[in-house]
């Protein structure tokens, strides 16, 4: 069994003024594939050099299977590492490439080269086993870098942004080749990236980082569908959530944006005379051309067909949001439309600490 707990890791490099990881706990099932997300600086690719025994925590704990690994050098945890550099030997072969670890932990040259031909087949190299890294195309080189991290059968894949060096295309069509691969191999994976598209495609469960810290963790329609904070809502999707600031009446049931007016979720009952910020998505609110009762009108500012949708820029009272409309759907600048917030959709923050209200 390959489940990991982390607890408490800190860590601090010498001569850092913040903690690159402040107080992270994360527990991660066996087979599961965990996302660490966040934006740059934000400490994931230094947790996943601490699961991998390339740095060490200055306090807290990693388990794999029940054996502490804390300090651990490398080669005594069993698990793979693909960098975001393909860091492989440029005047040795494919073959050679892919093999090499499985040489240096000296396995008979049968079963290597058995399992070179399985990770080629696997990862569409088997006819450029021969050929030098130069001659193969970048996506084809980060290929051979996950072959040669799965022929290991290590307990535990991680992997270091291994998409990002790729063209956008190549990016998706490999993303999803690899999710099958991994599924296939049922191998514990904990997987760094900025890119929340790809969080959310991948991950069993996504942790959210922030300045060292976990934001939120949980499964990706949980962290998309309710962000714990602010923060999380603006990094996860494409546009992020649009954040409004709004006002609960006297009596909790209606919600005030401006001149507009909404009726409030029962959420906000508790919350009756105080600011709040409201949290959408963009396509989670209704656009139409005509009024029907409870709408609020919105000033159209910019238009972007998408193909599959068109996205518009629109202002609700003071405030500019992003909108999703049929790809249908005509408007100009400057048209008056009208906008339909559907109340199991709307997410509610605290204005002070940008964390979601809870019903008190
Ligand atoms: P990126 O996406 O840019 O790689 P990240 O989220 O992976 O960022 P880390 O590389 O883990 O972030 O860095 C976390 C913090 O630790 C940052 O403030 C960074 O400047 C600092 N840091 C990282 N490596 C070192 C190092 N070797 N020496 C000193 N500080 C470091």
């Amino acid at each position: 069994m390959a489940d990991i707990a982390i607890s408490h890791l800190v860590k601090t490099y010498p001569g850092g003024k913040e903690r690159a990881t402040d107080d992270v706990s994360l527990n991660i099932s066996d087979g599961d594939f965990t996302v660490l997300l966040g934006p740059s600086g934000c400490g994931k690719t230094t947790l996943l050099r601490m699961l991998a025994g390339l740095e060490f925590p200055d306090s807290g704990s990693i388990s794999v299977g029940g054996r502490d690994v804390t300090y651990l050098p490398p080669n005594k945890r069993n698990m793979s590492m693909v960098f975001q550099s393909y860091a492989v030997f440029p005047h040795r072969n494919v073959r050679y490439n892919i093999g090499f670890g499985l040489l240096m932990a000296k396995k008979a040259p049968e079963e290597i080269a058995r399992k070179v031909a399985w990770a080629a087949d696997l990862l569409q190299l088997t006819p450029y086993l021969d050929r030098l890294p130069a001659q193969l195309s970048g996506g084809q080189r980060q290929r051979v870098a996950v072959a040669r991290a799965i022929v290991m059968d290590a307990d535990v894949l991680l992997m270091d942004e291994p998409l990002s060096n790729l063209d956008a295309l190549l990016r998706l069509t490999f993303r999803s080749e690899l999710k099958k691969i991994v599924q296939d191999l049922g191998t514990t994976t904990v997987y760094v990236t900025h890119d929340q598209s790809e969080a959310l495609s991948l991950g069993d469960q996504v942790a959210v980082m922030r300045k060292g810290s976990i934001a939120q963790l949980g499964n990706p329609l949980d962290v998309y569908d309710a962000p714990a904070d602010r923060f999380v809502g603006g990094f996860i999707g494409s546009p992020p959530m649009n954040f409004i600031n709004a006002a609960v009446s006297g009596d909790g049931d209606t919600l005030v944006l401006g001149e507009q007016r909404l009726r409030a979720p029962s959420i906000l009952r508790s919350f009756a005379n105080n600011d709040v910020v409201l949290g959408v998505r963009a396509e989670n609110v209704s656009v139409d051309t005509t009024r029907s009762s409870g709408d609020i009108p919105a000033t159209v500012l910019v238009v972007e067909p998408m193909g599959s949708t068109v996205l518009l820029t629109v202002d609700v009272d003071g405030q500019s949001i992003k909108v999703q409309a049929p790809p249908t759907f005509r408007t100009e600048p400057h048209e008056t439309i009208w906008l339909t917030f559907s109340p199991h959709t709307m997410r509610f923050y605290d204005g002070a600490t940008s964390m979601a209200l809870e019903a008190k």
